[in-house]
Parts: structure tokens; sequence; C-alpha cells
């Protein structure tokens, strides 16, 4: 039975992560670059109150990244 209760908490914390990848993006703050990023890469990046640290894809350089809210229509 406990298997199966974190079983079902990981498969619901990969879904909240794949999620969370599919409604942001993120701005470099030094190139002003925007990216989306993988699940696996949000999974692995620290996460701040309202940034994350994370390497951008354009520069290649780390800074806390301020995420924001893509609008799915
Ligand atoms: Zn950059």
């Amino acid at each position: 039975m406990i298997y199966i209760i974190i079983a079902g908490s990981a498969i619901l914390l990969f879904l909240l992560v794949r999620w969370h990848t599919k409604v942001s993006a993120y701005i470099c703050p030094k190139c002003k670059h925007q990216y989306s990023i993988t699940p696996f890469q949000d999974f692995k990046s620290p996460q701040g109150p309202s940034s994350k640290y994370l390497q951008c894809s354009k520069c290649g350089r780390k800074s806390w990244t301020k995420s924001i809210r893509l609008d799915k229509k």
C-alpha cells in the first residue's frame, strides 16, 4: 500500500513539474533572451522565492532568472 502512495506522489510531482515548465518561460537578465526549460532542468535547478538559478541557453551565463507566465490560448 505504501508503495502505491509513493508512486502516486512521484507521478503527481512529475506532472506538476511538467505543467510548470509548459506555462513558464525565463528571461535571461544578462542578454534578455527568452527561453523555456525542460522538466529535468526545472527539477534540478535551485528555486528561489520568485526566481530560479538557471544557465541561459543563448549566452551560457548562470544567473537567478525570473520566470514569466505564458498564457496558453
Ligand atoms: Zn543570456
